[in-house]
């Protein structure tokens, strides 16, 4: 975080801002310091930790204000110099107030906004034209000067001090730039991992829904959509129609043809199915190791019977070898069908109960066959 703090500064200080005093430098790093954090808390969105942080830089500068006019006391007291760098002191305050007057319809995050910048444009300012200038000329005092010519003295760097301002601002110009450039590098990285944390989601998205062997829904999509589907049929009015499809004496074809056979019947069954829900509302699942189901909606039982006829030939006409079956020499199927505008009190396992028991009774009745009803 104080790493994160000290890249992300608004106020990076550098050495044209020292005034050559030492406790008056150190405060003026903290006062820096404390700015930068406070532009931290800006982003952050607690107005707690804004609040904190905004009470903290006005009581240090308080403090500051305080320290840096007891240095200057000692050799400028009474002097109109002195008393107008007070004046500048006292209006800083009253600056800030104003500030956060104008911005009271505002939020707090907005009046600390302007505060920030500011307090930026106004301490640079002062550091070096107020405090730079009297620390020049206690300086020459110390050096044995009277004030008058002390004053004459540092008058004389007036253009030196123009030209501090522009170094000064030039240095935080270059780090600021330098570090925006990192910053636009780091955002286009982040921008290509997102890309690719997306193309990862939508990969797994499809992997979790997915059946990897025949590339059908799998059972947890249609748990996942079941109940979605079956309110939007009772809203409508319509009736939702439900197909539990399992593979007859498919135990045969493995035990004939060995396992990748068998795997290979369910992948030919699975891309069948695909091929026969072509409307957007047809969805074909597999729910486990033969057994399929077909989930629609808003079908006429004629049309229901039909569609499930239509694919329980389709299978049979594939000719998947299973010459053990004791029926057909072929791959055949048995599918129950339910065809009903659900009511409230219906939910996924009342539907597949009743289709479980239609497939059972198809297997019953010689299998190779589609029941509709009871
Ligand atoms: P019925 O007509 O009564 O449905 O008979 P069946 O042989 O189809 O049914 P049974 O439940 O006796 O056998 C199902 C077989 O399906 C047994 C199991 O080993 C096989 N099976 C389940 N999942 C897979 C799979 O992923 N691949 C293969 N190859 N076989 C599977
Ligand atoms: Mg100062
Ligand atoms: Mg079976």
């Amino acid at each position: 975080m104080s790493d994160t703090i000290s890249f992300l500064e608004i106020f990076p200080w550098n050495h044209h801002l020292e005034t050559g005093n030492k406790k008056i430098d150190e405060q003026h790093k903290m006062l820096v310091a404390l700015l930068n954090r406070l532009a931290h808390r800006l982003i952050s969105d607690n107005e707690i930790e804004l609040k904190m942080a905004f009470s903290e830089l006005a009581d240090y500068a308080n403090q500051h204000f305080i320290d840096e006019e007891k240095i200057f006391e000692e050799y400028l007291l009474d002097t109109s110099l002195l008393n107008s760098h007070k004046k500048v002191h006292s209006s800083f305050f009253a600056s800030v107030a104003k500030l956060q007057e104008e911005a009271k319809d505002e939020p707090f995050s907005t009046a600390v906004e302007k505060i920030v910048f500011f307090l930026l444009k106004w301490l640079i300012n002062h550091i070096i034209h107020s405090d730079k200038h009297l620390v020049l000329i206690i300086e020459y005092m110390k050096a044995g000067k009277a004030i008058a010519e002390a004053k004459v003295k540092a008058d004389e760097n007036v253009n030196n001090l123009e030209r501090t301002l522009l170094d000064a601002l030039l240095s935080m110009y270059h780090e600021i730039s330098s570090r925006t450039i990192v910053l636009m590098k780091e955002i286009e990285a982040r921008k290509k991992a997102e890309k690719l944390l997306d193309q990862a989601n939508k990969e797994l998205k499809i992997l979790i829904t997915t059946d990897v062997l025949t590339g059908l829904f799998n059972r947890r999509h249609l748990e996942d959509i079941f109940q979605r589907r079956m309110r939007k049929a009772i809203r409508d009015k319509v009736t939702l129609v439900f197909f539990m499809i399992d593979i007859d004496f498919f135990k045969s074809i493995n035990d004939t043809y060995g396992h990748l056979v068998g795997d290979d019947a369910l992948k030919k069954l699975g891309d069948c199915l695909k091929k026969y829900c072509r409307r957007p509302d047809d969805l074909a699942f597999r729910i486990g190791g033969e057994e399929f189901c077909i989930l629609t909606s808003n079908q006429t039982e004629e049309d229901a019977v039909k569609f499930a006829e239509k694919i329980r030939v389709a299978v049979a006409e594939m000719k998947v070898a299973n010459i053990s079956s004791s029926m057909s020499e072929y791959m055949t199927i048995s599918i129950g069908v339910v065809n009903k505008i659900p009511k409230a009190e219906d939910n996924m396992d009342s539907f597949f109960q009743l289709a479980d028991k239609r497939l059972y009774m198809a297997k019953k009745l010689g299998r190779n066959r589609v029941v509709y009803s009871d």
